[in-house]
């Protein structure tokens, strides 16, 4: 037999294959962890960052609304550094969800599932903005995750516990020995080289990409994967500080998170084909379709500014009948039963209940291995989540303003210290004020931060900093800090002044694709940036 580099490889560095690769780094297992793109840069990072109490499936999904409420509760201990339990509101705004709201309340104390109701008037006073029509409203304990970090931090701890992590390296194939699974070809996307990958076991947790995988083998039945497709739009100010979800069954622009200086709105639904989902982006029609929807939650959601729009693919179980109706339950497929050992793939779920999903997928992988060791990871903090550091701490200590204080406290946890020392060792990151110098004044971004990402989460071209800092996703989407962003990869990396202005561009024309169905502010703005960088910079 071919002798195993790894005890497993996973493939897929989306919050579920990062989970499982943390998981099984700290039971003790040699792992290795392949990426097509960056980490998170799937459905992950194309979500609505929505931590759930569960709220939104008790009615119909009632195993998904009690998984999403113990994991929530899970999630906000191991990760206070970029959790935020902000709260959340179902409003009734016509008299059907009204009506709707005797069978949640039910619903929520069978899947148990915290709920309280609270008068329209009540609500009003916290959330101004919203439409003072509400007839009736249910508080509940969602809150907002940052599905960036949370994959990054993950893939990071595997990292320290031992775990190789490639991104950018694409598994094109399957390799077998008889009936059985012994590795992966890989694809090594920045030198465009292929090698293998040997593995006692492979996993397959690539989302809504799952099925690919599959036409190495020959299957009586396939998978049986929905991917389906919702379009978020990033609405520029904080017009809520709370989550609002419409109290009704789930449907098309009836959620509003707060996400740091923004909200979001969303989603819609759409069955979309294996072939489009790395392409997937929203027309006009269903931009406005969202805001049409959004205005009965927040009456003026118009006049604010769209900063972007971008769209996902949920890689539900397909359940044959209406997508919306397609179960958030999750499952693992063991390809033994189809006469292939070596195999599992994992999914279905939601970002909230990742952890369990990788715990579940762990414990069998163990099994199978003939391995005892316990599960740790959810009493074991994520990095940076031993503490929570506030807002006050980041402001007295890096000496940053109120609004970049308020934004760190949701990325850097107790790594503050390391961030602080960066500024006191990097003399032009001060400004004259003793400041750190801030790259990104959209997203409050400072130079340590980057150069702390630069030192430790797994940077390998410009664009992946944007994940790990939110550099570049503000309102002016990167058209002011990329060029600042250049200078400091020239002066932390090797890299050659070709490679670096390939990336930039590569890293611009990423927030330019959404060009074919942008308004007229974010034309112009894309024009602008691209005058700027084509003409001035002399980008070619
Ligand atoms: C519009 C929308 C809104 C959502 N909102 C929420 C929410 O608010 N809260 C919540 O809990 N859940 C939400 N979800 C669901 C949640 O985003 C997903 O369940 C979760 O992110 C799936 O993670 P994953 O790791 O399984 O898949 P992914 O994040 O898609 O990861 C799979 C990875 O595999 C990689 N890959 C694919 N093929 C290969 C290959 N051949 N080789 C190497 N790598 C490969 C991909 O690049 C990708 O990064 C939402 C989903 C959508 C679409």
């Amino acid at each position: 037999m071919t002798k195993s580099q790894f005890d497993c490889i996973i493939i897929g560095g989306g919050a579920t294959g990062a989970g499982i690769a943390r998981d099984l780094s700290l039971r003790g297992l040699k792992v290795c962890l392949v990426e097509k793109k960056d980490l998170s840069e799937g459905t992950t990072g194309r979500c609505h960052a929505m931590l759930h109490s569960g709220g939104r499936y008790v009615y119909k999904d009632k195993v998904a609304a009690t998984e999403c409420a113990e994991e929530s509760e899970i999630l906000l201990k191991i990760a206070p550094h970029i959790t935020e339990l902000c709260g959340g509101y179902f409003v009734a705004v016509d008299d059907e969800d009204v009506e709707y709201g005797n069978i949640f309340r039910e619903s929520c104390k069978k899947a148990k599932v915290w709920c309280e109701e609270m008068s329209p008037q009540e609500f009003l006073q916290e959330e101004p903005k919203c439409n003072e029509n509400i007839k009736r409203v249910f508080k509940v304990k969602d809150g907002y995750i940052d599905p960036f970090l949370l994959t990054i931090y993950n893939a990071y701890d595997a990292k320290l516990n031992g775990a190789e992590i490639r991104t950018y390296s694409k598994a094109t194939d399957l390799i077998f020995e008889n009936d059985r699974i012994i590795g992966i070809k890989v694809l090594d996307k920045l030198h465009n080289t292929t090698y293998e990958l040997y593995g006692k076991i492979t996993i397959n947790a690539t989302g809504p990409w799952a099925a690919y995988l599959e036409k190495d083998l020959q299957l009586e039945k396939n998978l049986e994967i929905a991917p389906t497709m919702g379009t978020l739009l990033v609405i520029k100010n904080r017009l809520v500080s709370h989550l609002i979800n419409r109290l009704r069954e789930p449907g098309d622009g009836d959620i509003i998170v707060p996400s740091h200086q923004s909200v979001i709105l969303g989603t819609t639904s759409k069955l979309v084909a294996l072939e489009e989902l790395d392409n997937l982006l929203p027309d006009k029609e269903e931009i406005k379709y969202l805001l049409n929807l959004g205005e009965y939650l927040i009456p003026s959601i118009k006049d604010h500014r769209i900063i972007r729009f971008y769209s996902g693919a949920r890689p539900l179980i397909a359940s044959g009948g209406p997508l919306r109706e397609a179960s958030r339950k999750f499952d693992i497929i063991d390809y033994s039963d189809e006469g292939y050992e070596g195999l599992l793939t994992i999914f279905g779920g939601k970002l909230t209940t990742y952890r369990l999903m990788a715990e579940k997928t762990a414990d069998l992988i163990c099994e199978k291995l003939n391995y005892e060791a316990e599960c740790q990871t959810a009493q074991k903090p994520l990095p940076g989540g031993e503490q929570k550091i506030t807002q006050k701490v980041f402001e007295k200590e890096l000496k940053v303003d109120e609004k970049t204080a308020f934004d760190m406290q949701y990325k850097w946890g107790t790594y503050y210290s390391d961030i602080l020392s960066l500024c006191e060792t990097c003399m032009d990151s001060y400004t004259s004020l003793n400041k750190p110098r801030t790259i990104c004044e959209c997203e409050n971004v400072t130079e340590p931060e980057l150069s702390w990402t630069n030192k430790n989460l797994m940077v390998k071209v410009m664009d992946d900093y944007r994940r790990r800092t939110r550099q570049g996703m503000g309102p002016c989407q990167g058209q002011f800090c990329y060029y600042k962003l250049a200078n400091l990869e020239a002066k932390w990396t090797e890299k050659s002044h070709s490679q670096i202005m390939e990336e930039l561009k590569t890293a611009l024309q990423k927030r330019w694709k959404i060009e074919p169905s942008a308004n007229e502010y974010q034309l112009r703005q894309i024009k602008l940036a691209k005058y700027v960088y084509l003409l001035g910079g002399n980008l070619k």
